[in-house]
């Protein structure tokens, strides 16, 4: 293989590529016990999340914890990354007695390894600890006399061990390790050092000389992205900053997620900020800038929300009498259909003519509205009396749906003649007695749960309660 230095740059967001004919095809998943295709594993993973997955995955491995096992042999296997950032598993050890080889295909790793043996101690290197060691220098919050290039760190807790990182410094907030990332800093070096200064509890902190979002190699990678898509960079800038301010600055490059039209993209940002100010997670060796992973789960709600709202939205508009079902709508529901799909929801092709469905929708959006939503009715009373004669498999999610909504006096208030107070007492027996009417559609229960989460939680929670559907339930005073 020529030792070419084309490097290839993937999305953080793009999903993972396996190689073409990985020669361990299956693995076994400790945790879950199961069987997984390797290929399918990983093309199930985007690339970012793959590549921290990695990193927990050669963690687990170093404690002697592997997550993965070969299908064939049980030998413990990690995955690795060629030098076209394809992904595949490896043994741990090979000695010849399985019949998949994976130790022909070089890696980036082994590439650059063998290219670049001898770099560690390279004019870039001595430069970038300079200006790390300045930036320390500068700043009052650091003990001046603690402030040390290459010095042995040895272990508090193994006698045996240590490290030399290239800066270490003490503050207020405790001891810093400081590496600068080398081109030849590979995965197993920067696992095996969280580790020793996770146990030391103290701060980790990798400090490249330059970034580019367009142009990155595997080795940062690892670093990115088990960094919560964090990045520090100490430049002539950043030292600058550092010694007019008195106050460690780095230069942070961050994944920010942006919701688009029913999407998440990511933007690349960069910005000079106080080492003061990066958030430092000892337990999962984690610095950073700007919290990705917590602002990344806003976007997905703020995206499910959003679907919610739409479907609500379809709901009012097309589920009237005259609009029902109407064909000139129907794309909009597919559309809706396959973004709910994304969030394992499957809902009919056509809502209207599927009663049990359709029935559930108009149900629970009357519940929460306190007024009837797909029906003409006048009163919620009458919307009551319509579920329990038609579909009393809905009857719980609408009953949670009044309560959610707080619309119980409402409902009472309608009932003018007493008859749903007597037609509930007969039902409240009826549930007390489990009766199988009132179980709700196993085929909806995902819809239910996504779309209106807090009355798909009471009604599963209430099922789950009563064992419905198995004994007689005894605890139905709350509906
Ligand atoms: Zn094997």
């Amino acid at each position: 293989m020529a030792l070419t230095d084309r490097n290839v740059t993937i999305d953080a967001r793009a999903y993972a590529t396996p190689v073409h004919t990985p020669e361990i095809v299956e693995v076994i998943d400790l945790v879950s016990g199961e069987v997984q295709q390797t290929k399918a594993f990983i093309e199930a993973h985007r690339y970012g999340e793959l590549v921290e997955a990695r990193v927990g995955m050669r963690e687990a491995l170093k404690n002697e914890r592997p997550r993965h096992i070969c299908a064939i042999c049980a030998t413990p296997v990690y995955l690795v990354a060629n030098m076209h950032k394809r992904f595949f598993f490896r043994h741990k050890t090979e000695d010849g007695s399985c019949p998949a080889k994976t130790r022909g295909e070089l890696t980036e790793e082994e590439i650059r390894a063998r290219k670049y043996h001898g770099l560690r101690e390279s004019e870039a290197h001595k430069r970038i600890k300079q200006l790390i060691e300045r930036s320390l220098r500068a700043d009052p919050a650091f003990e001046t006399e603690a402030i040390v290039q290459e010095r042995r760190w040895a272990s508090t807790r193994d006698p045996k061990a240590w490290r030399k990182p290239d800066v270490q410094a003490i503050s207020a907030e405790g001891r810093f390790a400081f590496e600068a990332q080398l081109s030849t800093t590979f995965l197993d070096v920067v696992v095996s050092r969280r580790m020793f200064y996770r146990d030391e509890s103290a701060h980790l902190i990798w400090v490249l000389a330059h970034f580019s979002e367009r142009y990155r190699r595997m080795t940062t990678d690892d670093l990115l992205f088990s960094n919560n898509s964090n990045v520090f960079v100490v430049d002539d800038e950043t030292v600058r900053i550092s010694e007019e301010t008195r106050h460690f600055h780095l230069r942070c490059h961050y994944r920010v997620p942006l919701c688009d039209a029913g999407i998440i993209t990511d933007e690349w940002r960069e910005e000079i900020v106080p080492l003061r100010a990066v958030k430092k997670e000892l337990d999962r060796q984690r610095a950073y800038y700007f919290d990705f992973e917590t602002e990344e789960g806003k976007s997905f709600e703020i995206l499910k929300q959003n679907l919610r709202d739409e479907v609500a939205a379809y709901w009012a508009q097309n589920m009237t009498r005259n609009a029902e079902g109407d064909p000139k709508h129907l794309d909009r529901w597919l559309a809706i259909k396959e973004r709910l799909a994304v969030h394992d929801v499957a809902v009919p092709d056509y809502p209207a003519r599927d009663g049990s469905f359709r029935n559930m929708m108009h149900a629970v959006l009357s519940g929460l509205k306190g007024h009837a939503v797909g029906w003409q009715f006048d009163t919620l009373v009458q919307c009551a009396h319509q579920i329990a004669e038609r579909h009393p498999e809905n009857l719980l999610a609408f009953g949670f749906a009044i309560q959610v909504g707080g619309h119980e006096a409402l409902l009472e208030s309608q009932d003018l003649t007493g008859k749903w107070k007597r037609r509930r007492e007969v039902m409240r027996a009826q549930l007390r007695q489990r009766a199988r009417k009132y179980v709700p559609s196993t085929a909806c229960m995902p819809a239910l749960l996504f779309l209106f989460p807090e009355v798909g939680a009471r009604v599963s929670a209430f099922v789950q309660r009563n064992g419905l559907s198995v004994e007689p339930a005894n605890d139905i005073a709350d509906i």
